[in-house]
């Protein structure tokens, strides 16, 4: 009988390097696998698992919806998903969502939104989408394109024209970038995620939005990773105390079940018409039941809670011997390690504790709502796992 292991090997696709962990469940922080080992949970699914494995109330908001109707297509009206709409333009100002399954998606359905609002006001010439260099949107050929990482390109061209990069918090760069080039929009990641975990400088956000409020440019803030609170607020922009024009999400939003959203602001929220868009799976119900259980959920008090945690974090990792930085916002953390990371990564998970890379920093993406005893002995696990070696 041959492991687990040995089985997706032989028939699941092998794009991705695998942790040699079989899961068979969990719960909250917690994992356990086939030998029946523990291990506290600090990659949450790449910040999917907003509160947790197998949440009770999450499960029973899921479980109550997948009883009713599990699926309709977006044919006829359905409850979990309007609510979730109603909940996501009252907590951001913005005026329509669009639902999808993934981030890639939720950032197509902008750059299609970017793409019309300029053909529509300023000529269909204006179709440049500016991104930053060393981002990340997503793996389909589009988003691919958004993605300002060269060796993600170099064997699926051609990819989708017009795209730009330019230097994260360099604002002499892109306003020169928009002076020569007709830019539709600019797509950003207040915190680039896969990129390292850089955050932008408040500078720079506030003067990008300056620029695009000037040449009537659209601004999308992808929040994919960022949002849903794990930032310790609603949505990374808010510390930027911008309002952009669209806000792609997913990951945690649905909470472990595929969801993605785009947040229309007024500007842009009748863009988009009958038969521009569209998504057979887009905004299930019993994805959208989940999501409204994470979003009532993140309240002040909840967000400050992830704040404090956040504190404890980066207060306990950057006296640690072996941390050269830590970076970061709320429960979105990178650690750059005097010994390589996957080292550390590996420490760590012989010791029980499950962390993720982002370049050469190891990442942190826990629960949203890990228990302050979890964390603490991961911080532990953690902070020895550095230090050897
Ligand atoms: C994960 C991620 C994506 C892609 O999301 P998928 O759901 O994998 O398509 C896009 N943007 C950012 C910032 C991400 O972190």
């Amino acid at each position: 009988m041959s492991t687990l292991m040995e089985r997706d090997q032989a028939v699941v696709a092998n794009t991705y390097r695998r942790f040699p962990v079989e899961v068979t469940h969990g719960k909250g922080s917690l994992l356990w696998d086939t030998d029946g080992k523990r291990y506290i949970d600090m990659g949450s699914g790449i910040g999917v698992t907003a509160f947790g494995i197998a949440d009770d109330a999450w499960q029973a908001a899921v479980t109550a919806q997948l009883a009713q109707v599990q699926h309709t297509s977006n044919l006829y009206y359905t409850e979990p998903c309007v609510a979730l709409a109603e909940r996501l333009c009252a907590r951001t100002g913005m005026s329509r969502v669009f639902f999808g399954n993934s981030g890639a998606e939720a950032n197509e359905c902008a750059v299609k939104v970017a793409r019309k609002y300029a053909a529509e006001h300023k000529g269909p010439e204006y179709n440049v989408i500016v991104t930053l260099e060393n981002s990340f949107h997503g793996r389909t050929l589009t988003t691919l394109a958004a993605t300002g990482q060269e060796h993600f390109h170099e064997l699926f061209q051609p990819l989708t024209p017009g795209f730009c990069h330019t230097p994260a918090n360099d604002i002499e760069a892109l306003e020169a970038l928009v002076a020569e080039q007709k830019v539709a929009g600019i797509l950003l990641e207040c915190v680039q995620g896969e990129g390292g975990v850089n955050s932008l400088t408040k500078a720079y956000v506030t003067a990008v939005a300056a620029l695009c409020e000037r040449e009537d440019i659209v601004l999308m803030i992808d929040e994919v990773q960022t949002g849903n609170g794990r930032t310790g607020r609603l949505f990374s922009y808010e510390y930027y105390r911008i309002q952009p024009d669209v806000v792609t999400t997913a990951k945690g939003l649905g909470g472990g079940l595929p969801l993605g959203a785009v947040l229309l602001s007024d500007k842009v929220k009748d863009v988009l018409g009958f038969g521009d868009h569209g998504s057979t799976f887009g905004g299930n119900p019993v994805c959208c039941a989940g999501a409204v259980n994470v979003l009532d959920r993140l309240d002040d008090d909840f967000l400050a809670e992830v704040r404090r945690k956040s504190v404890y974090v980066f207060n306990e990792l950057i006296k640690a011997e072996g941390v050269r930085s830590v970076t970061g916002m709320g429960l979105m953390v990178g650690i750059e390690t005097v010994r390589p990371a996957a080292d550390v990564v590996a420490a760590c998970r012989e010791n029980g504790v499950l962390c993720l890379t982002a370049k050469h920093k190891v990442r942190l993406l826990p629960a949203l709502n890990i228990p302050w005893d979890v964390l603490k002995e991961a911080v532990t696990v953690l902070k020895n796992a550095c230090k050897e070696g």
